[in-house]
């Protein structure tokens, strides 16, 4: 299988606040046996997902019986910490959430884009007798492809279950159905959420690359 979408499946670990300067980029993964601990909420609306473990070292103890760090050795934030005090600064309302691009594991070596997150808050619970993170982020109605300036204004989306994803992945090809790209894939709802689509079946969902995506938006605006 080719991959879903070249930024995802580039980068080299799940948390990247602000990569490379710009929006943060997170991969998450609902499957079974992922390791970590994400979920979906609110009828798809809100992730919640977990932080990271500290690197596997060899002959160290099982980063999995540790508490997950906020902090490197030298003060600086982790991953963790840097999200987090983003997420604190969001739930105090010193200015707005951060953006967070989200891309999910559907299949191995096969990343989708899930759309734009708002983060709005974080904690850190007792799972297993160690400290970990939770973060909340809450899909925005904003589900324009990223670097475009012109934002179309979007039916208020909810994200397609794994699943679902998967059997389109396959039934696509893994490529655009009106031009056969197999870059900037999105999973396209035939009929908006606004106007009584449903998500549920592969049946209304197809593959668009993401400029295909876009005119089919203008069009429905
Ligand atoms: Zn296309």
């Amino acid at each position: 299988m080719e991959m879903c979408q070249e930024e995802g499946a580039t980068l080299q670990r799940g948390m990247n606040f602000r990569f490379k300067g710009g929006t943060s980029i997170i991969l998450m993964s609902l499957r079974r046996g992922a390791p970590y601990e994400d979920r979906i909420e609110d009828n798809g609306k809100v992730l919640i997902y977990e932080g990271h473990d500290l690197p596997r070292i060899a002959n160290g103890p099982n980063p999995k019986t540790l508490d997950q760090p906020r902090y490197l050795t030298n003060g600086k934030p982790t991953q963790n910490g840097l999200f987090f005090e983003a997420a604190m600064r969001a739930e105090r309302g010193d200015g707005p959430p951060e953006l967070v691009k989200v891309y999910e594991k559907i299949h191995a070596g096969v990343w989708a884009f899930d759309g734009k997150f708002k983060l709005v808050g974080a904690q850190e619970e007792i799972s297993n007798g160690r400290n970990v993170f939770k973060f909340r982020l809450e899909l925005t109605e904003d589900q324009s492809v990223v670097g475009k300036t012109l934002e179309p204004e979007l039916p208020h989306s909810r994200l397609i279950p794994s699943s679902v994803k998967l059997e389109v992945w396959k039934r696509d090809g893994g490529k655009c159905v009106l031009c056969h790209s197999n870059k900037n894939l999105h999973f396209d709802h035939d009929i908006p959420y606004s106007l009584g689509g449903s998500s549920l079946t592969a049946k209304n969902v197809r593959l668009l690359c993401a400029r295909h995506n876009l005119q089919k938006h203008d069009k429905i605006e």
